[in-house]
């Protein structure tokens, strides 16, 4: 299809002039692969664009999230495109209206974007407006300012090649913006490796900790303060320590993870060091020496699913 736009529109131009005109489209067509940073890329592919066009002026339009506002990110030669401020507001009503198009138009002067549309050409010249689309999301919008006169596409015939044309071309700038957009987050994959290798160095860290809390909690083991409260505080503060670094007890019976608590039991005054932990069968309760117990640890487990 493309091929045929393209024979369509070079029918219309002398020979000699065919040449240049195919090696500036292959040039416009390479630019998407060329080492170039977003700005020079708009930038560079703008200036190409007017040179196929034969336009006189050019923009780039960019939309932010609401669609609100556009900002020129790339402009040829815009001062050929004089506007006082009522054609301003008129200008800027037909750019929000072409951020709506699905394919590219040709705009003549003075006159509608489409039929029955309200916001129309407010200039004397003819406009392309092209829509640069990424997966049916509007991104920019290129507009093109061919004159009062253009010196190619004067017929409504190759107005409307021009128009499917512009779309090809478009094609060729969406992706080389979405090249540029991925060549952004393709950083992402060092970025996710060296926060692995942070994670990785935390761990150790935390594995460090972990046996040094072990060992001095060790030392306490055959102790008992005496009553069940002075029993109990202390529990609730090696909970608290080994909390805070997300550690848990062992429980010496089933292995499982738990949470080291000193009970009342029935004929120990000063109570019995518990493990608590949640095992298949519910809540359970395992050990209860009436001695602080020779605790080993581990890391806290992911919290448990509701109803699981
Ligand atoms: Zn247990």
């Amino acid at each position: 299809m493309a091929r045929e736009i393209l024979d369509s529109i070079l029918n219309d131009i002398a020979s000699d002039e065919k040449v240049v005109f195919q090696n500036q489209l292959q040039e416009l067509l390479n630019l998407a692969h060329q080492p170039l940073d977003l700005q020079h890329f708009l930038n560079d592919f703008l200036f190409r664009s007017c040179q196929l066009f034969a336009a006189n002026a050019g923009v780039i339009w960019f939309a932010d999230e609401a669609k609100s506002r556009l900002e020129a990110k790339a402009e040829v030669h815009i001062e050929h495109l004089l506007l006082d401020d009522e054609t301003h507001l008129a200008h800027d009503q037909l750019l929000r209206d072409g951020m709506s198009l699905t394919s590219s138009v040709v705009v003549k002067p003075f006159s509608a974007i489409a039929p029955q549309a309200t916001s129309c050409n407010p200039t004397d010249s003819f406009l392309v407006l092209g829509p640069v689309r990424i997966a049916n999301h509007t991104l920019a919008l290129v507009e093109l300012v061919l004159g009062p006169k253009p010196l190619r596409g004067q017929t409504t015939e190759l107005q409307t090649a021009y128009g499917r044309w512009l779309d090809y071309v478009l094609a060729s700038l969406s992706d080389g913006i979405e090249r540029r957009f991925l060549r952004a987050s393709a950083t992402l994959t060092p970025a996710l490796d060296r926060l692995r290798a942070v994670s990785d160095e935390v761990q150790d860290i935390q594995q460090m900790i972990l046996k040094r809390v072990e060992q001095s909690l060790q030392a306490f083991a055959g102790m008992n303060f005496g009553t069940l409260k002075s029993n109990q505080e202390f529990a609730n503060s090696v909970h608290a320590l080994l909390d805070r670094h997300g550690f848990r007890v062992i429980c010496p019976e089933c292995g499982a993870p738990a949470i080291l608590r000193c009970q009342k039991a029935g004929n120990s005054k000063s109570g019995a060091f518990v493990f608590d932990h949640y095992l298949e069968t519910g809540r359970t309760f395992h050990g209860g020496p009436s001695t602080f117990p020779n605790v080993k640890l581990t890391t806290k487990p992911p919290r448990r699913k509701r109803g699981s």
